[in-house]
């Protein structure tokens, strides 16, 4: 019911998607002059090899041996099948799911913060800014600049500062600084947008600084691929040909580009994005060129966006509350080459319940959307009777987001 790569399987090279989209990416614009954005522009906020990364079309990039060696801390990770979910649910679907919380942070993101951590050390910066939601890309970014000796300075969307001081107190462990976002108004919930204008001001203001973001960029989903990589060779390990459908829950995009980018060129694996109803912004948003911040201080992206001063709700799942949404993803949605679902926040967490009384570990609340996703899906093919092979990436652990299970179990949540 579990497969375990052995550590010399890790992928020796990123996938890169570009090459494989059914519609070309649109440049991203200069905020003010509305031209495509050349690599002189992102040069103070960027190393050199990621801004490389980001224009790439070569179908490959290699991973520096320095990198693999510190993804070995937790990689390659499993590929469990969730078989008391299925009978649970009585369907003949099979589940899969690729374990991405078994990493120090305890989700997907530091596939990514530790290959941006290592460029930014070899290009000679000394201390990285970034925003952070829930705080898990924080956590991420934290550890990273840990083992490379680097400085991390954590803008926190302020309504998880408030609710959420676990997460703070774990990227202080790793050596962390972080603060409320916005910082010149205390008395705003924030936003994920709003963060990543005070981090980007924080980065372009100082030479020894670079900024870093933790989605929505063609570079992070790119470093995000190892995870899809890894789990077609456990689908194969387990004796499936291939998914039928693979599904992610989706804030900027990462893990679900993660573990869906591999299977693009595969026309006959079905791709699925579940965002939450209150963030709607593949399933409501338009197709349009938005800034990626509140201020209007990044570049313009091609994205389905919800308008960059849009203030979601302050729903548990602080990883998906993103106004916009990463062009890769926003490409393969209008291509019609991935399908996307929203849900509401209590059918969420009925999901996830379900999943912890059943499967045992307890997913985060971003994870749990697209649990939601998998049982509705699991429980179609048991009205047509069809032995669906459906693989999930279970991004995060829900440990340190025990009090939304508490509003849950004492029925306070938000429904909506
Ligand atoms: C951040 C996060 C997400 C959402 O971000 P993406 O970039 O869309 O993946 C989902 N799950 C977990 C556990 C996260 O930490």
């Amino acid at each position: 019911m579990r497969w375990n790569l052995p550590a010399d399987h890790l992928p020796e090279a990123w996938f890169n998607v570009a090459p494989h989209l059914p519609e070309p990416l649109q440049p991203p614009l200069h905020p003010a002059t509305r031209q495509p954005v050349g690599p002189d522009d992102l040069a103070p906020l960027f190393p050199m090899a990621l801004i490389g990364q980001e224009v790439s079309t070569d179908p490959w990039v290699d991973i520096p041996g320095e990198v693999l060696d510190v993804l070995r801390l937790w990689r390659p990770t499993p590929l469990v099948r969730a078989e008391r979910l299925e009978q649970a649910l009585g369907t003949p679907a099979r589940i899969y799911y690729k374990d991405e919380s078994v990493s120090p942070a305890g989700s997907h993101k530091p596939n990514t913060a530790v290959p941006q951590a290592f460029y930014n050390k070899q290009e000679g910066i000394t201390r990285l800014a970034t925003e952070t939601g829930a705080g898990q890309w924080g956590s991420a970014l934290s550890f990273a600049s840990a083992l490379y000796g680097l400085e991390c300075k954590v803008y926190m969307v302020r309504a998880s500062y408030d609710q959420k001081p676990y997460r703070r107190l774990l990227m202080e462990v790793w050596g962390g600084e972080v603060v409320p976002s916005p910082i010149d108004d205390p008395t705003h919930p924030g936003s994920l947008g709003a963060a990543i204008s005070d981090a980007v001001r924080d980065a372009a203001g100082r030479d020894d600084s670079h900024y870093s973001l933790g989605s929505v960029l063609n570079h992070v989903l790119l470093h995000q691929t190892v995870i899809g990589l890894e789990a077609r060779e456990q689908l194969t390990l387990a004796g499936e040909e291939r998914p039928d459908i693979v599904i992610g829950s989706c804030g900027g995009g990462s893990n679900l580009g993660g573990i869906a980018l591999p299977f693009v060129p595969d026309e006959r694996v079905e791709l699925l994005a579940v965002e939450p109803s209150s963030c709607p912004t593949l399933t409501a948003g338009h197709f349009d060129y938005d800034f990626g911040d509140v201020a209007g201080m990044t570049p313009l992206l091609p994205m389905y966006t919800l308008g960059h001063d849009f203030v979601p709700p302050s729903i548990h799942a602080g990883g998906l509350r993103y106004h916009g949404d990463s062009p890769i993803i926003s490409s393969l949605v209008h291509s019609k080459r991935m399908q996307a679902v929203a849900y509401p926040q209590g059918k969420v967490f009925d999901a996830a319940v379900q999943f912890a009384r059943t499967q045992g570990t307890v997913p985060a609340p971003e994870t749990s959307h697209a649990i939601r996703a998998v049982i509705d899906t699991a429980l179609a093919a048991k009205e047509t009777g069809e032995e669906k092979v459906i693989l999930f990436n279970y991004s995060g652990h829900g440990l340190l987001d025990l009090s939304a299970y508490d509003a849950y179990l004492r029925g306070q949540l938000d429904q909506f």
